[in-house]
């Protein structure tokens, strides 16, 4: 049963009528072009204040001093409050945890905890002989080096190697029973789906704060790919909105925000508070959603 305690600030947010919580998710960039677009980026966003921006890790030690440099950058450069993301693949659990030990020397407190996906998406997941098996493992490890404040994720759809839901939430479990104190959401359309899905997390027993990740469209070509995937469903209805709009790019733009700021508005009306956007270092739609979602521009960014 949820816990009443859990959600009296929940319950406080909705009668006050506050604004929406919400965070930013980047990948590190690869080039200098890359690079000058994330930190406009970010530069934009930072106009609302938020909860956390959190930066995604690959496998390859390349990607990760780019993790490491662009979290660093946030720290020195921003008043925002850095997320780095840590994942399990190819490393051993000593590697593991110097990278989390050097994260905390720079002030992170917050790490989003993941197993990762093997190099090439056809092969099966194996863990690295001396690394972490799986992403509950890792929570546990880093938990162990001092207290961060860690993220999982989860998945309204179903993780694609989960046996099914059960399996899927027993897993969610072992991440909070291992010191996880947030989940953060794959990216879904169908908000059904996702109510349908909290409230079985819910009455699993499961109470920490569950975030839902949101995808604003600009290329739904490789959203449908991107989708396939990782197991999340697009609904006909979100088929329709973009056909014929493969050549145009404004109006695909402008048919993105409507809808991912449809979508909020929709969890919000249900009583959700929080929202993480997978960015992919665009700033135009999420800022757009974000005034829609009310939220007023930041005088204090640095
Ligand atoms: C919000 C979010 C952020 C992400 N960020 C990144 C990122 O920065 N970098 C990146 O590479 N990827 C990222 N991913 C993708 C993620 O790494 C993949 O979805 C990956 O396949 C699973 O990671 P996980 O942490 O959910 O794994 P886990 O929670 O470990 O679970 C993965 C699957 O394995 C099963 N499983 C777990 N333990 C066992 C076991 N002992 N035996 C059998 N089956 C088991 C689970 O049931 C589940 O089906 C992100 C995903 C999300 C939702």
């Amino acid at each position: 049963m949820t816990n009443l305690n859990t959600l009296k600030p929940i319950i406080n947010r909705v009668i006050t009528g506050e604004k929406p919580g919400v965070s930013f998710e980047f990948f590190p960039p690869k080039t200098k072009e890359m690079e000058k677009t994330l930190w406009s980026s970010i530069d934009r966003l930072s106009n609302f204040s938020s909860n956390f921006v959190s930066v995604t890790y690959g496998a390859g030690g390349s990607t990760r001093e780019r993790t490491h440099k662009t979290i660093k950058k946030i720290i020195e450069n921003t008043d925002l409050t850095p997320a780095a993301h840590l994942t399990c693949v190819g490393a051993s659990k000593l590697s593991v945890d110097e990278v989390a030990s050097s994260y905390w020397d720079l002030g992170v407190r917050k790490i989003v905890a993941l197993r990762g996906d093997p190099p090439e998406q056809s092969k099966k997941y194996a863990p690295h002989p001396e690394g972490y098996i799986n992403a509950a493992d890792l929570v546990k490890g880093i938990k162990g080096i001092a207290d961060f404040d860690i993220f999982v994720a989860c998945y309204p759809e179903m993780h694609t190697e989960s046996k099914n839901f059960e399996d899927d939430l027993d897993n969610l479990k072992k991440k909070i029973d291992s010191g996880a104190s947030h989940a953060i959401s794959q990216l879904f359309f169908d908000d059904e789906i996702f109510l349908r899905w909290l409230e079985k997390v819910r009455a699993s027993g499961i109470s920490i704060p569950i975030i839902p990740g949101i995808m604003p469209i600009t290329n739904f070509l490789s959203t449908v790919r991107f989708c396939k995937l990782c197991g999340a469903s697009i609904p006909g209805w979100l088929k329709s909105l973009f056909n014929n709009l493969d050549e145009d790019q404004e109006t695909r733009k402008l048919v993105g925000a409507v809808v991912a700021a449809e979508q909020c508005r929709r969890l919000q009306a249900e009583g959700i508070l929080d929202f993480h956007f997978y960015t992919l270092n665009r700033a135009d739609l999420t800022y757009a959603i974000c005034h829609i979602l009310g939220l007023t521009q930041n005088s204090n960014k640095k």
